[in-house]
């Protein structure tokens, strides 16, 4: 079977590419099996060596890696390249963490305990379409650097870069079988992927309905599962806050990538006496984000990737609309900025849109606003605004979330774990913490008795 890969902007095919199927991918997991036991014995300093090789040729390519991105996305462009930027430092991450992810020793009688950390054999990575090189390199980055073998799964709609990375791993010396990648549709190759007895972990990233099937497949082998699933975070503006600052960053933290983030901040929860004055900044800004062509260097928010999503988005628009911003004419699969009032009972409050639509809802006070941010089986990121430091430990502790910022709307560093609590997944990603989940730990004893 053909697949055609759309650019989302122009509705245009951009390729035709050959979908994999169960044989495929079947073949994918043997080469991977197969590489196991060179790569997992490559020297500390060769892997460390090849992965910064990888770093590097992503930086040499940087340009070609984000068109690519932005074609098949819809990104603009600026993002793209600011998203290839993080792939290479990931993988210069990794490098440099190859030889710092090491066992103790542990103090026992009789003799002397050790704990090595070894990889799991071959890792199943199935990544989604918002952002695919990215998210493709916080899986591939820690799972190389232990020792693992991988079998990269990416989302139909955005196979191209994963494809061009393969090109790039092979080039930098990155032994053939190590990182293989197969196209094809998730409920058929990535279904066989999470199924496959030879494959001992999946990390997975997309819609919280799919994780629980991944959850469910992998049972049967007793596989290692990390997802990284959807979210419903909370913008949590206090009235002590600065106003201006906080109104003129929220809609980037909702309209960047045209919404379609985990941890877009899709609720913007507003303490009640600021009310007015908060929305109508918010307004001004929202009219300031600039929505058109991905190519064009000016561009902040490009289309979402489908007509079929565009749908689904739209369906989540029914309330109180407080702004509808404007998209460009013709062909692509626009959708504009939209700020909705509501409450966090509506289905604009409670499901992930995925797309540049914020709900706006009031809360009197501090207890309100926890309450209001907790009311939600998701829990992956979220921010506090306030001028008050004490308010903004107590409200960050008292919030599930796996990732929040104070005075800011970031939440994805190179450096620092990332991932969710409740609904939105387990284990962490980026920074120390994601090797954790792409090796064992193992423990020896050795005695030291006469
Ligand atoms: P999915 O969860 O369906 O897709 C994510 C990845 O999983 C893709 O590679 C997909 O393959 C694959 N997949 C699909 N079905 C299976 C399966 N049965 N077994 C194994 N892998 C599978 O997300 P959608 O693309 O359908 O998006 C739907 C919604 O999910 C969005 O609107 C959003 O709410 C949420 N989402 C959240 C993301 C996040 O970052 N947390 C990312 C993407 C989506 P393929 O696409 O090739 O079929």
């Amino acid at each position: 079977m053909t697949l055609t890969v759309l650019n989302p902007a122009t509705e245009q095919p951009i390729a035709e590419l050959e979908q994999a199927g169960i044989e495929e991918l079947d073949e994918a997991v043997s080469r991977a099996e197969a590489a196991f036991p060179g790569w997992r014995a490559v020297s500390v300093a060769d892997r460390a060596r090849l992965l910064r090789r990888l770093a590097g040729l992503v930086e040499e390519h940087a340009e070609e890696l984000a068109r690519i991105e932005s074609q098949n996305v819809g990104k603009p462009i600026a993002g793209a390249r600011g998203e290839v930027a993080m792939v290479a430092n990931v993988f210069h991450f990794y490098a440099g963490a190859v030889d710092k992810h090491h066992g103790e020793t542990i103090p026992v009688d009789g003799g002397v305990d050790v704990t090595f950390r070894e990889p799991l054999g071959i890792c199943g990575l199935i990544v989604p379409w918002n952002f695919p090189l990215n998210i493709a390199s916080w899986k591939l980055g820690p799972a190389l650097a232990c020792g693992n073998t991988v079998v990269l799964k990416p989302a139909e709609l955005t196979p191209l870069s994963a494809l061009r990375l393969a090109e790039l791993a092979l080039e930098a010396g990155i032994p053939e079988g190590v990182l293989n990648v197969v196209v094809g549709p998730g409920r058929v190759v990535g279904q066989r992927l999470v199924e496959h007895p030879d494959v001992a972990k999946i990390a997975f990233t997309g819609s919280t309905e799919v994780g629980a099937g991944v959850m469910r497949g992998a049972a049967d082998t007793i596989k290692r599962v990390s997802l990284e699933l959807g979210g419903k975070s909370a913008n949590l503006v206090f009235a002590d806050a600065d106003l201006e600052r906080a109104a003129a960053a929220a809609p980037y933290a909702v309209f960047d990538n045209a919404g379609q983030d985990c941890c877009a901040r899709s609720r913007i929860l507003v303490q009640r006496t600021v009310w007015d004055r908060f929305v109508g900044l918010l307004v001004d800004s929202t009219a300031g984000v600039r929505v058109g062509d991905p190519s064009d260097e000016s561009t902040e928010m490009g289309p979402l990737i489908s007509a079929q999503h565009r749908e689904t988005v739209s369906s989540y628009v029914d309330g109180n609309v407080v702004y509808r911003g404007n998209t460009p004419e013709g062909p692509g699969f626009w959708f504009p900025c939209t700020l909705v009032e509501a409450s966090n009972d509506d289905r604009v409050a409670r499901e992930e849109v995925f797309g540049p639509v914020a709900a706006l809802i009031p809360f009197e006070d501090e207890a309100e606003a926890i309450a209001l941010a907790n009311d939600t089986p998701y829990g992956l990121s979220g921010s506090i605004w306030t001028r008050d430091g004490a308010r903004a430990l107590r409200v960050a502790r008292a919030v599930d979330t796996g990732v929040l910022s104070v005075n800011s709307n970031s939440s994805v560093r190179v450096a620092t774990p990332f991932g969710g609590f409740k609904q939105s997944g387990f284990g962490r990603e980026l920074g120390m913490h994601a090797l954790e989940g792409y090796s064992e730990v193992k423990n020896l004893f050795l005695s030291t008795e006469a």
